[in-house]
């Protein structure tokens, strides 16, 4: 069987995790913790990152810090995972879902600005497999209506837009490093601050409300319950595990974006006829590999599809359930004019094998299953 993920591992993860025991500083914000915090920072071109325990998380994080309160709204796409919207409906906001572009599946910049009201407060753009939205965009928006934009970077470590790193861009981006992320620390995200002001609300409230971050630098004697806060600092373990893989950051990338340049080649085929829609990248946007999808004809097809590569040993799968159609989503959000998109095109959407260690005659197999499920 080859696996849909395996979780990346570069060799030094075991003698890391073990130094962060030795040095008998196992909770946070130990050594491991400011290396990745510092590389991230350097990396992204952002003033500060701070570690977390998860993307949904930082993202939590990010809705404290721009007080999302009770009755605010925020506009995202429906097609992303539950964290997105989760984060800002936990504050009793709801979450306005508007169109994705069929090109990228990202969110539709153009269905934004119509879905502003008094009472929106936020834009979360969801970087797409590591693809970026239409930033330029975006940000214009943001700045007409005074409103934050907060970036689901989770899947967009060491992607671009007009050569700015996915995450630094809006006024907060969220990273994840779930073990299903280029970059892992079994479950792990980090948080980017752009302004400085929002650093010292940023390490109070990620440490239980509390100034321990300034006390630990020295900066105050002894410290105390400042704000509102919650346990957002992940183990020094976890951040040795993924320290061992920003070391190999850009071996990771490229061993990724090479196999998915075999996908999109051996795959063209299909395309030309007709048969399957293969990603798109814009013009502008440099992405990390982190995801090989393409679009079958309708549900039906790809369903067949997906059964015909796992009876062949090829675990493939699709997602996401559009947030809107959702339980939770009836609840807690509305969809801003028409689902032209969104609900389509997530049908018809399968994600092929990605990772790190996937091998050339790996891929070379999916493809050639995928040839014969069309007989070509
Ligand atoms: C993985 C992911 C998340 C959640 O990340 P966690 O670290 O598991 O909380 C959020 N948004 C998107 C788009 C993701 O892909």
């Amino acid at each position: 069987m080859i696996n849909f993920n395996v979780p990346p591992f570069t060799g030094k993860e075991m003698e890391y995790i073990r130094q962060a025991i030795e040095n008998q500083k196992i909770c946070g914000d130990g050594i491991f913790t400011k290396k990745c915090n510092e590389w991230i920072e350097e990396q992204t071109g952002t003033k500060k990152c701070l570690l977390t325990t998860s993307c949904t998380h930082a993202t939590e994080l990010a809705a404290l810090l721009a007080q999302i309160k009770e009755g605010d709204e925020v506009i995202m796409p429906a097609f992303t995972f539950v964290s997105t919207a989760d984060a800002f409906v936990l504050r009793g906001a709801k979450a306005v879902f508007v169109d994705i572009r069929p090109d990228t599946m990202n969110i539709d910049e153009t269905k934004i600005e119509a879905a502003i009201t008094e009472r929106t407060r936020a834009i979360v753009p969801v970087h797409y497999a590591g693809v970026s939205c239409e930033m330029d965009t975006i940000m214009a928006i943001a700045r007409k209506y005074n409103l934050f934009v907060i970036e689901d970077a989770a899947q967009g470590m060491m992607a671009t837009y007009r050569g700015q790193a996915l995450g630094s861009i809006g006024d907060f981006g969220c990273y994840s490093f779930h073990e299903t992320k280029n970059f892992s620390m079994g479950e792990g995200g980090a948080i980017l601050l752009q302004d400085e002001k929002y650093i010292e609300d940023a390490e109070i409230i990620r440490e239980k409300g509390t100034n321990r971050s300034q006390y630990n630098r020295g900066q105050v004697d002894k410290y105390t319950w400042i704000n509102q806060g919650s346990s957002y600092l992940p183990s020094d373990m976890n951040a040795a595990y993924l320290w061992a893989q920003l070391e190999h950051a850009k071996e990771i990338t490229d061993a990724r974006l090479a196999r998915w340049h075999q996908y999109d080649v051996l795959l063209q085929p299909l395309k030309e006829r007709g048969l399957l829609e293969l990603p798109v990248i814009p013009e502008g946007c440099v992405h990390n590999g982190h995801m090989y999808y393409a679009k079958a004809k309708d549900i039906e097809e790809r369903t067949r599809l997906l059964d015909f590569l796992k009876k062949n040993g090829v675990w493939a799968v699709y997602h996401y359930i559009p947030l809107h159609t959702a339980p939770a989503g009836k609840k807690f959000s509305i969809f801003y004019g028409e689902d032209r998109y969104t609900t389509k095109e997530s049908e018809r959407l399968f994600r092929l094998p990605m990772f790190y260690t996937l091998k050339e005659s790996e891929v070379n197999y999916i493809v050639d299953k995928v040839k014969e499920f069309y007989h070509i």
